[in-house]
């Protein structure tokens, strides 16, 4: 045995107590609908960061690519090479910039720099040689990254400090997308048509998948959705039209019944008001089932709101007081008995609960649900990959 064979996480012994599961064709399927979404001209990108939202580069990127998708974006570095590393003739770019140490690399893997300031552009102009190349994004309101207005007009005057740099695109992201009537919408929309005019010929990058359901306007010569390829909401207040991609389930690992008036859990939080079977799973904050799905004892719950909920076929199972670490309890009273026995898995999202319904009950959104689920999941992919 190696030396480096102590540090490899120790071989998962017998059957895990959390499982994921992942419809890669459920995935291909909202790829194809945003595209169908917007003009023959227009090409769908994919974001793929975090990990392709907590679900797997190495499963995510193929299947996409697979689909038709050539494009990707990730925002560090390593997700960059993870996506080279399956898939061989996308263009991949990386959001958050690459350090010039790992320039080197990056290049070398065909991964490509999105450049968001006076710095990293000078950096890259005098490193990159003739053709490499590169995004360009323009902060057109939302104050995250991105060159300011004035940044472009300089860049522009002195068009040697572009060096050998070719940009492929030049991008800009949406603040309030999510929202169809904030006026932030046009607003920005009109400060990316009058900055991106200024580097003619170079393709436009504007929407998030939010920005698609926007409407043409917004789609410029390419679109970059994330969220909705996950089959999670884009867009507030209106029917999801996504298909759902991802279920989680939680072992069952004892049901017990306690009389009116007992405590369940950490602090005492919850006294119960009726005789209650509770089911023990093995779920808990150190997965992303987060602390404030508790039914009580957490400050969400100071709200009046009841808590997370899991589901046992249709029936849904309230979480009952603080939920900890590795371990959450469910009330499962109202469960008829023949089917409680029949159950091994409760549900936390995916199929009754929506992943959107899961994270409102934590005071959460989708996007935060799926990038924190952790590493005990048992992953089985579904589909093409
Ligand atoms: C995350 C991100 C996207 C994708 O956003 P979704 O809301 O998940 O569709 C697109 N562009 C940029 C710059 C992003 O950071």
């Amino acid at each position: 045995m190696s030396r480096n064979n102590l540090l490899e996480p120790a071989t998962v012994v017998g059957a895990s107590n959390l499982k994921l599961t992942v419809n890669l064709d459920a995935l291909a399927e909202n790829w194809r609908f945003l595209d169908s979404l917007s003009g023959k001209d227009v090409e769908t990108a994919a974001v793929i960061k975090a990990n392709a939202y907590g679900l797997g580069i190495e499963q995510v990127a193929p299947a996409l690519a697979k689909a038709g998708c050539r494009t990707f974006y990730v925002a560090i570095e390593e997700e960059g090479l993870r996506t080279r590393n399956v898939v061989d003739d996308a263009q991949i770019f990386i959001l958050n910039g690459i350090h010039p140490d790992a320039a080197k690399k990056t290049a070398a893997q065909r991964v490509s720099p999105v450049i968001s300031s006076r710095p990293q552009l000078n950096f890259w102009a005098k490193y990159s040689k003739p053709g490499t190349p590169c995004a360009i994004h323009i902060d057109t309101g939302m104050n995250r990254l991105g060159l300011s207005a004035s940044d472009v007009d300089a860049l522009l005057e002195d068009q040697s400090s572009l060096g050998n740099l070719v940009p492929e695109f030049v991008m800009s992201h949406l603040a309030c997308a999510d929202d169809p009537e904030h006026p932030k919408n046009r607003e920005q929309l009109s400060s990316f048509e009058k900055l991106s005019s200024k580097f003619p010929g170079i393709k436009r990058s504007f929407a998030n998948s939010a920005g698609v359901f926007l409407g043409a306007d917004y789609h410029f010569e390419q679109t970059r959705p994330g969220i909705a390829l996950y089959g999670a909401e884009a867009v507030n207040n209106v029917p999801n039209p996504m298909k759902p991609v991802v279920f989680a389930a939680v072992r069952i690992l004892q049901i017990r019944t306690a009389s009116k008036g007992k405590t369940v859990g950490y602090g005492a939080s919850c006294t119960l008001k009726r005789p209650t079977k509770i089911a023990i799973a093995s779920v808990g904050y150190a997965d992303g089932f987060h602390r404030a799905m508790s039914g009580s004892g957490v400050p969400l719950r100071g709200d009046g709101s009841s808590g997370g909920l899991g589901a046992i076929g249709n029936h849904l199972v309230p979480v009952i007081g603080r939920l900890s670490m590795d371990l959450t309890a469910f009330d499962v009273s109202d469960v008829p008995d023949n089917e409680l026995e029949q159950s091994e898995w409760i549900e936390l999202f995916g199929n009754r609960i929506s992943i959107d319904d899961a994270a409102r009950n934590c005071g959460t959104i989708g996007y935060e649900l799926l990038t924190s689920l952790g590493s005990r999941y048992k992953r089985n992919y579904l589909g093409t990959s």
